[in-house]
């Protein structure tokens, strides 16, 4: 029987196939018949790698570069590399243009080699972890501008590896059961029932003269009192015109991020316009003397009315998600039925160049918050007799109205978000923009038609600059992060500092994004309390807001944490060492 040289359980070096690249690997077992041994890198993957591929760790240990690459291509990249942070001694163009043609022809040799030995699975793996160890790995934190120009002359080569890799990957292998979020099936069954009952008790709670806590249950109205076609009409006519102004060709055409088989999709960013164009509509009804109170007494009618729609929406799109390409399909969906409904299976339904999920994200729930936001201005001023209306909500319109007319006129942002890039567009979406977006999102402005509250100036002016440090820090971030997604060589941002990755994205360690994780949740949560507190004291109703929303960015951010991971692998986890810090860091 031929001896083995390492045994089970050594940590050692593996060649990654096809490359000279070393990485840390401990050995799983060994096949005396074909001489195999089976090794696991760091990252969990499994190979089988030959005993000439494989080397003790103190081969590696003389070398006193931190770098964790032990190649000798990679030696020569980092040399190159370091030297060029003095501009004096940075090495000839052709010298750079050589170690990216050696990382290019590492690459492809890889390719040629794994694509003969590996099954589709592991090769599918080998594409995202054979990238990610070796550009990951160069870690740099020097000033962006000296990168930026390295990096362009390497982007041209990797275009070609990152479209290949997109090609490859072509097929969205569902998520397996123990990866469904939200509770796996029973979770999202709670959810699509239990969200719309409570919005109704939390509506109905707030209609009490007296809403507090210990006056649960509310009393509740027959169903039968729920219904009204008229009300259903008025929704339907507001979606349709929100869709036909979206619809006009007004407003740039953008593209958004690079779809999986590298397609990227056309987008109209008129929404601004579509909110101009609202405004000018609702002024004129106002003028010619339209009952707007007619929304504040039946708002428990829209809501349902809303939800109705949401439910036949989400039916629609299930049933037209049945018949698109898999190629169509969201990340997100499982396989699963019911999950399927809920997250959404289709990634862009669209009707011709009607991108659905696109408009409902900002137009007819985020432009209907702030007219129901106006409409109960005017229901406070009825029942409550008032000439003007109270500073309270005038505080609460006027801050929700910059969250608005912000997002709209930064329309672009929702392209890079979870939500357009990630998530279907099902249940989930559908309501979450079309219902709880209008309807709880009005929440303390509707509080305060039948609970009023005084407050002083001086408490006002608290308010109004909590409520702008959120949105500095709110904009702040997503405007960084918005304008290196779309152009990481924007001379703007030259001065911060980023870690590559796999994917030929880059992340931010420095500005908002080196401050701490997620910096616009922060904002948004700060803005979320100063929106809350022009209701005072009394009742903890009106920071239902402020509660759900951090149970909602908790999720969030736990989601998205998971999903950077798996696209960033290596980059993420030193992006974390060097940004540690995380807005809820002991809830999970
Ligand atoms: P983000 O805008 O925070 O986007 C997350 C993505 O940003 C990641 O997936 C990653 O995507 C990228 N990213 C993360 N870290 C970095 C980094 N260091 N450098 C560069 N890119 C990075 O996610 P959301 O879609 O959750 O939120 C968008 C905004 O919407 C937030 O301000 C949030 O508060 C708000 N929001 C508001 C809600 C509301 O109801 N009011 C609900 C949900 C969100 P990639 O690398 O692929 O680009």
């Amino acid at each position: 029987m031929p001896s083995r040289k390492f045994a089970d359980g050594e940590v050692v070096r593996g060649r990654w196939p096809g490359s000279s690249l070393y990485y840390e690997v401990e050995i799983l077992s060994h096949d005396s018949t074909s001489q195999l041994y089976t090794v696991k890198y760091k990252d969990g993957t499994e190979l089988e790698l030959k005993e000439n591929d494989i080397k003790p760790l103190t081969s590696f240990r003389q070398r006193k570069s931190g770098s964790t690459s032990s190649s000798p291509s990679r030696r020569r990249g980092n040399r190159s590399r370091s030297r060029s942070r003095s501009p004096g001694r940075r090495p000839p163009k052709d010298a750079r243009r050589s170690a990216s043609a050696s990382h290019q022809a590492d690459i492809k040799e890889a390719r040629r080699e794994v694509e003969v030995k590996l099954t589709p699975l592991v090769l599918e793996k080998f594409n995202l972890l054979q990238e990610s160890s070796y550009i990951s790995t160069q870690y740099s934190l020097r000033p962006r501008r000296e990168e930026i120009r390295l990096k362009e002359m390497d982007s041209k080569e990797e275009k070609f590896v990152t479209k290949e890799l997109a090609v490859r990957t072509f097929e969205v292998t569902p998520i397996r059961a123990k990866d469904l979020e939200f509770g796996g099936v029973p979770g999202v069954l709670l959810i699509m029932f239990g969200l719309p009952v409570f919005l109704f008790l939390l509506l109905l709670m707030c209609k009490q003269k007296d809403p507090s806590l210990l006056n649960f249950p509310p009393p509740l109205p027959a169903l039968y009192e729920l219904w009204e076609t008229r009300v259903f009409g008025v929704c339907l006519l507001w979606f349709l015109i929100q869709a036909l102004f979206y619809l006009l060709p007004i407003g740039k055409v953008v593209e958004g991020t690079p779809l999986i088989d590298g397609r990227r999709l056309k987008y109209r960013l008129n929404g601004f316009y579509a909110f101009i164009l609202t405004s000018a509509i609702i002024g004129t009804c106002l003028f010619q003397g339209v009952e707007f109170h007619y929304v504040y007494r039946h708002f428990l009618q829209f809501t349902l009315a809303a939800t109705v729609f949401c439910v036949v929406l989400s039916v629609y799109l299930y049933m037209r998600s049945l018949k698109v390409p898999r190629k169509d399909l969201s990340p997100a969906s499982s396989g699963n039925a019911v999950y399927d409904f809920f997250i959404g299976r289709e990634l862009n339904p669209r009707i011709g160049t009607f991108d659905l999920k696109y408009f409902c994200e900002l137009r007819p729930g985020l432009i209907g918050w702030v007219v129901i936001n106006l409409v109960m201005l005017l229901a406070e001023m009825k029942i409550q007799s008032r000439a003007v209306p109270s500073l309270a909500m005038i505080l609460v319109n006027s801050f929700q109205l910059l969250y608005v007319v912000d997002a709209l006129w930064n329309e672009e942002a929702v392209l890079t978000t979870m939500d357009i890039i990630h998530d279907g567009f099902g249940f989930m979406l559908a309501f979450g923009d079309l219902v709880w977006v209008p309807f709880i999102y009005s929440f303390q402005a509707f509080y305060l038609v039948s609970h009023p509250n005084e407050v002083s100036w001086p408490m006002a002016s608290l308010m109004i600059v909590l409520k702008l440090c959120g949105y500095v820090i709110f904009r702040g971030a997503n405007s960084q992060k918005n304008a290196f997604r779309k152009n990481p060589s924007d001379p703007k941002l030259a001065h911060l500092k980023t870690i590559h990755t796999s994917t030929g994205k880059n992340l931010l360690v420095s500005g908002w994004w080196g401050f701490v994780r997620h910096p616009n949740y922060l904002g948004d949560l700060i803005m979320a309390l100063a929106w809350s507190l022009p209701c005072g004291f009394n009742h903890i109703l009106p920071y239902f807001y402020v509660v759900y929303f951090t149970m909602l960015l908790v999720h969030r951010e736990a989601r998205d944490e998971y999903q950077c991971k798996k696209k960033y692998g290596v980059a993420w986890e030193k992006y974390c060492q060097r940004v540690p810090y995380r807005i809820f860091p002991y809830i999970y």
